[in-house]
């Protein structure tokens, strides 16, 4: 390196006195294998998809493959830095735009936004994308309709978009009930959000009529694409009539889920409402990639740059190393190991919503905690002393004391097997070992509320 030419300054001189310290801040003085030792320890307490299975129904913990944390580290793809000139970052433009085409293919949709960061937030963007084009076309449309087994992110995201959200009722069967959403479809429909397949894990039959009573009705059809391991290159969304979806690239794409860390979401529209898309959109024209910023209908930016394109990266390699072919298995397994799971289950936790499934089902411990007080809750904790993640318990709503289950295809048939005998065993153990369980991990059962509100975030040191 050359010699530094600007000049330097001692701290006094930049600063006046009373700004600065008179002692030294008090910062722990650990060594390296300490430090090591601390963090490594801290990990081994948490359960994740590499060290247990983790049957947690709606998140799609599947596998990661650890050949996409290597090719999305590579030095040319990490290295990059997205104020650079655009003919140095034609490697990455092309990983986008083909990302962005087969986002769109998936989805049998037009245009595809990779910017949102999450699946929250692709909702968000594309429920800011409808209201602009509402705006334009038919401004009295304020109102969201919603299933009232939704995710709760989906009336969160109307909200946040500026509209008014109702819910429509489900039928006993899990399914949307025809009736109640005639009832509330009318001219000031804008959006009707839907899940398919649903929370329950059912797939809605009367997806394309629901779409048409939509549409009818002169609103627009969201789809929330949680859901899509079960469907890949099945059928497609924008086939049976949605106009707009967002994908979980940490769900159906083995992303990472990130603990709050950086996540994508990026979401697919019909032709109409590909104007209004967060600019930029990566483009192509000739040999070169490039950005389109031209688009006078568009929201404007809902991310910095292009969205959070390590996470991209690994998608892009997962799609090129299933193609068309093996996604259509992914969520063929995906489905088959459900349904094994379930058939499994079911005689000794009921599933509500019938035999058969999509990627997931919804069991209920409601006569349990009738009959001997044990609750999903309960269930869920026990598990982990027998080395599994519980599966996501009290969701959705409208199933009591619910439980649902997971597996995802990347589980084996012994892994499987191996769940349900401690599910059973769960279920028949005494009450009392059950409402104090986990007895195994280092803190039993927390109290949420206060978790969330007054975290002890202080290492207290190994003797606690
Ligand atoms: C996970 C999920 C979301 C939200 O996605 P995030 O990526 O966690 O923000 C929305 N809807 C359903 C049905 C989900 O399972």
């Amino acid at each position: 390196m050359p010699a530094c030419d600007v000049p330097s300054e001692p701290v006094e001189r930049l600063l006046p006195p009373e700004a600065l310290a008179q002692t030294a801040p008090s910062l722990p003085e650990v060594t390296e294998p300490e430090l090591v030792r601390h963090f490594v320890n801290l990990s081994t307490q948490n359960m994740s998809v590499d060290s247990h299975f983790y049957p947690l129904g709606s998140c799609t913990m599947k596998y990661n493959p650890k050949r996409n944390e290597t090719l999305s580290s590579l030095a040319g793809l990490l290295g990059l830095h997205p104020y650079q000139r655009v003919e140095t970052i034609q490697g990455m433009l092309s990983i986008l735009h083909s990302l962005q085409e087969m986002l769109a293919e998936i989805s049998g949709l037009e245009a595809v936004s990779l910017q949102p960061a999450a699946g929250a937030h692709g909702e968000m963007t594309a429920l800011f994308v409808a209201a602009a084009y509402v705006r334009d076309t038919d401004p009295a449309r304020n109102v969201v309709l919603i299933p009232d087994g939704a995710h709760g992110t989906n009336p969160a995201s109307a909200a946040m978009a500026g509209f008014k959200t109702v819910e429509v009722k489900s039928t006993p069967g899990g399914l949307v009930d025809l009736d109640d959403l005639a009832s509330k479809l009318d001219e000031r429909t804008a959006v009707f959000m839907i899940t398919n397949p649903n929370t329950l894990g059912i797939f809605e039959r009367n997806i394309a009529k629901i779409c048409q009573m939509v549409h009818d009705a002169g609103g627009l059809v969201y789809l929330d694409g949680a859901n899509m391991n079960a469907i890949l290159g099945v059928t497609r969304p924008g086939d049976f009539g949605a106009d707009m979806m967002h994908f979980n690239p940490h769900k159906t794409f083995s992303g990472p889920h990130g603990g709050g860390g950086p996540g994508a979401g990026p979401i697919a529209v019909t032709g109409k409402l590909a104007p209004y898309l967060p600019v930029p959109v990566v483009k192509k024209s000739g040999e070169e990639y490039g950005l389109d910023f031209d688009r006078p209908k568009t929201i404007g930016r809902v991310r910095s740059f292009f969205g959070n394109t390590g996470v991209l990266v690994r998608t892009y390699c997962y799609l090129r190393t299933h193609g068309p072919e093996g996604l259509r298995r992914v969520s063929e397994n995906a489905v088959l190991n459900a349904n094994y799971l379930l058939s499994r289950v079911k005689h000794f936790l009921p599933v509500p919503q019938g035999d058969r499934c999509m990627h997931e089902f919804v069991a209920t411990a409601q006569t349990l905690k009738r009959e001997r007080g044990v609750s999903a809750l309960d269930i869920g904790k026990r598990l982990l002393d027998y080395g599994f993640h519980a599966p996501t318990v009290y969701f959705p709503l409208i199933v009591h004391e619910a439980l649902m289950i997971e597996p995802t295809e990347s589980e084996c048939r012994s892994t499987l097997d191996a769940f349900a005998e401690a599910l059973f065993r769960v279920t028949e153990e005494d009450p009392d070992l059950l409402h104090h369980a986990p007895h195994t991990t280092s803190v039993s059962r927390p109290d949420e509320v206060r978790a969330a509100r007054q975290p002890i975030l202080k290492w207290a040191g190994p003797e606690r």
